[in-house]
């Protein structure tokens, strides 16, 4: 048996950790740690847009390295750096990571489709 809190182990039979008065859990809790899969990468400013408004309105969490700094740095940043910073990458939780696919997938289709 486990404390949620304070991760400690106990016997079997123990039921509650004296430490934090919580009640002991079989198994922890996975870890916050989320592992990240890259779902999708562009260059267009315009579809990347539209990517981020649909993981959002999905709820589902992702990560574009390098978009923080971009925005912190803005233009002079981009422009110093040439092509490679304008190629935004999709990282999403590999949980997340099929139902993102079927969602870029749909955009791809529609933008093929203009
Ligand atoms: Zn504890």
């Amino acid at each position: 048996m486990f404390c949620p809190k304070c991760k400690s182990e106990f016997e079997e039979g123990i039921q509650v950790c004296p430490e934090c008065d919580v009640n002991l859990v079989e198994v922890l809790p996975e870890e916050d740690y989320l592992e990240f899969v890259k779902v999708f990468e562009s260059s267009d400013p315009n579809l990347t847009v539209i990517i981020k408004s649909v993981l959002d309105d999905a709820g589902i969490k992702y990560f574009v390295p390098g978009d923080n700094m971009q925005s912190i740095l803005g233009a002079k940043f981009a422009f110093a750096f040439g092509a490679d910073i304008g190629n935004a990458q999709f990282l999403v939780s590999k949980e997340d990571e099929a139902i993102a696919l079927e969602l870029l997938k749909e955009i791809e289709d529609s933008e093929l489709v203009e």
